[in-house]
């Protein structure tokens, strides 16, 4: 049977992600995103099995044991993985979306080098920190930490395939959606 493409999308905490792929999902009915596992806990109105599955760490360390993750790694102290058997389930479905980070995105390219990696960047760190403060959902602990991150992931932009800037949510998911009909052709 044939397999659906295998979607990376990184760009920092607070770029607008989210919206990007819902806005994506709108437009293409054959685009599925793979709900992820973490031990962070849910923000408010985040859905269990819809947003992340959210889990213990000694969960998820039982998982990582039996190689139930096709990546993963801690940041913002906290565990991230994307589940093996949800992105094949995706894939079989139609192309399979993973929002995930550098670390995350260089273990994909290696268990499967054919996937497509796009970065998203902000228009500039202080809109990030803008948007970061906007969700008023981060203490300024994590803000700081989120900020140190998000220089350090920018850095990781130069090995992806793709880097999109997300000025306008929906230009920057026309262009994504731009990419993924090239790589049918
Ligand atoms: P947040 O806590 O804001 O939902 O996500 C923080 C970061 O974790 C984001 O950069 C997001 O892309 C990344 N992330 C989410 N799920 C995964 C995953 O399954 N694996 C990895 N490596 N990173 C993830």
């Amino acid at each position: 049977m044939s397999k659906g493409k295998l979607i990376v999308i990184s760009g920092a905490s607070g770029v607008g992600k989210g919206t990007v792929l819902g806005l994506m999902m709108q437009k293409r009915n054959d685009l599925f995103f793979s709900v992820s596992a973490t031990t962070r806990d849910p923000r408010p109105g985040e859905v269990d099995g819809v947003h992340y599955f959210f889990i213990s760490k000694e969960c998820f360390e039982e998982m990582i044991a039996n190689e139930e993750f096709l990546e993963y790694d801690a940041h913002a102290a906290n565990y991230y993985g994307t589940l093996r058997g949800q992105a094949e389930a995706m894939q079989k479905k139609g192309h399979c979306l993973l929002d995930i980070e550098p670390k995350g995105a260089a273990q994909v390219r290696k268990a499967a080098p054919d996937a497509t990696l796009i970065f998203i960047m902000p228009p500039s760190m202080e809109e990030l920190e803008r948007r970061l403060r906007g969700r008023g959902d981060t203490s300024e602990e994590q803000i700081a930490m989120r900020m140190e991150r998000a220089a350090w992931e920018m850095e990781q932009r130069s090995w992806y395939d793709y880097v999109v800037v997300n000025d306008d949510a929906q230009a920057c998911a026309d262009e994504i959606l731009n990419i993924i009909s090239n790589l049918e052709d």
